[in-house]
Order: structure tokens, then sequence, then C-alpha cells
């Protein structure tokens, strides 16, 4: 199964009234996110390239996404595979990742000590590492893929005003500003991004020290900062008014996008990165895992 072909449904009960606003819903992928299409790009390039030969070794240093992503490529195509990532990840995150039979080495700190580490497991020789921070066929997987089947399914006649990413390792941004704006030359590219002091999972702010390189911001038009308090309401509500239960990141795209489109009007697309799995024991869910407190009938 190759990444792709997701859903653009309309969310009509969020759209602040005289707005349309749609999402592109990555979830439907083959690990439940939008970092399978990177990932799937990443690993054929290395192969086709030579870079990536049978049997060899793959590192990554993910918060989750992308490792869940190519544990399984390496898995299906016989590579052993180590991921460095935050040892406060979640545990859904972990267990996903051990039952895609990736090895794990946990790392204290967050990201960018993730990416150290697995710079130093390839220093020493143990594996390719496909480095989706500055491998250009991360952004293409978006520019060649996601861009092209939101022009593909747009229902409006009207070119879309806005599209809203988040910017984790500028991907998605990269790669769909680049594809949409070739259709539609005057898109808003509105870039979501985390507090620096407040962060969410799979996300970034544009004040860490550290910028992936394939992030390119130039055809950026719009940022939004958001905190995790308000993308978890928003996982909240988008679950109550349209059933869609959407991860974290997903949840503070439509935070940005609601309050643009009600302060602004427009259309706008979103591009939503996964689901609310593997945040069950996370912010937006954790009151619910308190035990019940009427007895068993
Ligand atoms: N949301 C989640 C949940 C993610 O895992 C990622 C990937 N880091 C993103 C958003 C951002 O995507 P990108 O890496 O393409 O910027």
């Amino acid at each position: 199964m190759t990444p792709g072909d997701t859903p653009l449904v309309e969310l009509h009960a969020m759209a602040p009234v005289g707005t349309r606003l749609f999402a592109k819903l990555e979830w439907h992928n083959p690990t439940g996110s939008i970092k399978d299409r990177a990932a799937w790009f990443m690993f054929q390039n290395a192969r086709q390239a030579g870079l990536l030969t049978p049997g060899m070794p793959l590192i990554e240093s993910t918060s989750g996404n992308t490792g869940i992503g190519l544990a399984r490529l390496a898995l299906i195509n016989g590579h052993p595979m180590t991921i460095c990532l935050p040892a406060n990840s979640t545990p859904e995150r972990k267990q996903l990742l051990r039952a895609y039979g990736a090895r794990l080495v946990e790392v204290d700190g967050g990201p960018n000590e993730s990416i150290e580490m697995a710079k130093a497991l390839v220093a020493s020789g143990e594996g390719y590492m496909c480095y989706q921070y500055g491998n250009p066929g991360n952004p293409e997987a978006h520019e060649f893929g996601t861009a092209l089947e939101i022009i593909r399914d747009w229902p409006l006649d009207e070119a879309p005003d806005h599209v809203f990413c988040a910017y984790g390792t500028g991907g998605t941004l990269t790669g769909v500003s680049r594809g949409l704006r070739k259709r539609y030359p005057d898109i808003r590219v509105h870039s979501v991004e985390e507090f620096v002091d407040d962060p969410i999972s799979g996300m970034r702010s544009q004040a860490d020290p550290f910028q992936p390189p394939v992030a390119d911001f130039g055809l950026v038009t719009d940022r939004h900062e958001v905190r995790k308090g308000e993308a978890a309401e928003m996982v909240h509500e988008v679950m109550q008014t349209e059933g869609h239960f959407v991860g974290t990141s997903s949840g503070a795209i439509l935070h940005a996008a609601v309050n643009h489109l009600s302060a602004h009007g427009g259309t706008a697309v979103t591009v939503l990165p996964d689901a609310g799995w593997k945040y069950l024991s996370g912010a937006p869910w954790a009151e619910l895992a308190a035990p019940a407190t009427c007895g068993a009938t």
C-alpha cells in the first residue's frame, strides 16, 4: 500500500458563518499520519540512488510519525530499524514503533538531542539515515503528492483563499506551498507553529535555534503561534461538531484556521497530520483515563 489519496472533506459545522473550511485527512495513510508520504519518498529515493542497499540498517531521529512510517517500510523491505526519540514521547508512539519492529534509543531532551544521537550512530557506521530535516524527498512528497491531490479534489469553482499547514520539519509547508502556488498564485500560505516554551507533538517554533534545512518559508504569507491548550480545546471541538478524532497538531491548525476565517472570511484548506490515537494518554484526553466512579452494572 502506497501513501496518499487521502480524503478532502468539508468541515460544515466548524466553518465560521459565510466561510468554507476543508480538511485533508492525513490519518488515512498506511501508518496513520502524513509522514508516510515523506517516509516513502525518502526511502524510494535512497534505494534508487544506491545509498540504501538491501538489508542495510536504517536510523532516524523522530518524535514519532516519520519513524513509524519508516519502520513499516524497513520491516516489509528487510532493513533493521533504529529510532532515536525523546524519552518523554507518549507510550502509544513507543509501542507502535516496537510493534513495527524498531529498536528504540530513548534520548533525554527533545527532538534536537535525538537528531544529535542519530547523527552519532550514523557517524559510527551503524547504518543509513534519511535525515528528514535535510532530505529534499520530504518536501517533494508534498509538492508532487499532497498539493496535487488538493488541486485535483478542490470542489469549488474559485481557487482556495488559504491553506493552513503545521510546521514541524517544514516538509509539508514547503512542499504544499510550492505545489499549490503553481496553480493558485494568490493563495495565502499559513504556517501554524508551537510556542517555543509550550511544545506540541510533531511541531516546531521559528524561535527554536535549530531550523531544518528543508524548511523554506519563501512562500509563507502568514504565521500563527498556537498554545497547546488552545490546540487541545479544538481537538475536543472538532470531535463534538464533526466527529473527527484528530491529533494535537491538527487541533492547532484548526484553531488558527477557524480564528483567521472568522476575522477575514474566505475559503480554506487545512492539512490535518494525524488522528488522536497516539495522544490518548496526553493533554487532550488525559482526564478520560481517570477511573470510572460509578459501579459496573
Ligand atoms: N503534526 C504531526 C503530528 C507530525 O508528526 C508532524 C511531523 N513532524 C507535523 C505535524 C509537521 O509536519 P512536517 O514535518 O511536514 O512539518
